[in-house]
């Protein structure tokens, strides 16, 4: 690439071009890591406050091995303000210097020694970098069958040399002027894209907040009531067997009496798990119903299965042997209430907790460390 601004102002231009190519905020400089870091509410606000493509520097890439072409495209160009010209006359270079320097708009000459000026459209086009960049292509004919190989190619415009001056400038200005608009209606698609990934991102969590227990990150109340809500309505409908467990913790206030509290809420952690690594079906539900007290839905479960899940998660925390010495067994242990219901008409859905409540309320009875199924 050679520059051919010998010029003071020509040399100013490329200079303020070279500044403007340094500055994050053009439009058409790439996203560095810096700017990704940034929130996708400032890209955007960025992306929509961006100064016109219409205010923004032009740079004209012309691709010609006559250097009097050149001479005379330069002169042409010499007082134009925010433009920047840059010349390359080897056609081998031309796709190198295209990519490196980004111009807004490319000069480019059909006959070339070497590589065949439509080879070098298309080669543009099927890069990256250059890809939508407006390609001005330059004949010495009036030829509409060169025209229209042109134009297939991937030219966006076609000039016969050497054009009139007004004419040149202003298409130069039309081309780059809807290629800075396309870049920045790019990057604001693209910040608008982020923005909506961020906020489909923070509603999930959001979600997952609102319907998780914050100690133990099982469901909470909220999401149990509606759950076992659903599944009432839907066993009713089905006349399916609906189960439900209710989980206390054995001597719980004991053990934060020896222990503390922040042992205490440990514990409970420890009892989510061993619950929750219990259950197979993407269908059951463990959920903290209150303080030391859990509760399992189980949709479609017989009165066996209800046993046998209560009694798998109540080994399961006596397996965790954790020390309590207000303990009969001096490890923490729970006791475990169920009961399975199908519903029928007329029946509400605290008659389910009530039972499974008094099913606990007897394994406690009958010393804890136990799994008690009612009906
Ligand atoms: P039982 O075997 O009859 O269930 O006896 P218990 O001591 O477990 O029953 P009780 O209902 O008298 O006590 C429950 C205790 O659970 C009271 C409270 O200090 C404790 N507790 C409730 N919620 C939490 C919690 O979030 N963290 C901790 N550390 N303790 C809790
Ligand atoms: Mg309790
Ligand atoms: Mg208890």
């Amino acid at each position: 690439m050679e520059h051919r601004n010998a010029d003071p102002l020509a040399e100013r231009a490329r200079r303020e071009q070279a500044n403007l190519e340094s500055r994050p905020e053009s439009p058409a400089a790439p996203l560095d890591a810096a700017t990704e870091e940034r929130s996708a509410a400032d890209l955007l606000a960025d992306a929509l406050n961006a100064p016109s493509a219409a205010d923004s520097a032009v740079m004209v890439l012309l691709v010609d091995d006559q250097t009097i072409v050149a001479e005379a495209v330069r002169r042409a160009l010499m007082d134009q303000p925010r433009l920047d010209f840059h010349y390359c006359a080897n056609a081998e270079d031309a796709l190198r210097v295209a990519q490196a320097t980004r111009p807004t708009v490319i000069l480019q000459d059909l006959v070339m020694p070497g590589v065949d000026g439509l080879t070098l459209v298309r080669q543009y086009r099927e890069n990256e970098a250059t890809r939508d960049i407006p390609i001005i292509v330059l004949s010495t004919k009036e030829e509409p069958r060169i025209k229209s190989a042109a134009f297939a190619a991937g030219a966006n415009d076609y000039l016969v040399k050497l054009p009139d001056t007004i004419e040149l400038i202003a298409r130069i200005r039309y081309h780059s002027r809807s290629y800075l608009n396309l870049l920045q209606r790019d990057e604001a698609y693209r910040a608008l894209r982020m923005s909506q990934q961020k906020l489909l991102e923070t509603n999930l969590e959001l979600q997952r907040l609102t319907n998780s227990d914050g100690l133990t990150g099982l469901s909470n109340r909220r999401c149990l009531d509606d759950y076992m809500n659903a599944e009432w309505k839907r066993a009713a409908r089905e006349q399916s067997q609906l189960g439900l467990l209710m989980i206390d913790v054995d001597n719980f206030k004991s053990y934060n009496d020896t222990y503390g509290h922040v042992a205490g809420d440990d514990v409970l952690k420890l009892v989510a798990r061993a619950i929750e690594s219990s259950l197979n079906r993407p269908a059951d539900l463990a959920a903290r119903f209150g303080g030391e007290e859990f509760a399992v839905v189980l949709p479609s479960t017989s009165t066996g299965g209800l046993r046998l899940l209560g009694e798998k998660i109540r080994m399961a925390v006596e397996a965790l042997a954790v020390p309590h010495t207000g303990s009969a067994s001096d490890r923490l242990t729970i006791s475990v209430g169920g009961v399975m219901q199908v519903p029928q008409p007329g029946e509400d859905m605290k008659q389910l907790i009530e039972a499974a409540d008094l099913a606990l309320y007897r394994a406690k009875r009958d010393g804890r460390n136990r799994v008690e199924i009612g009906s």
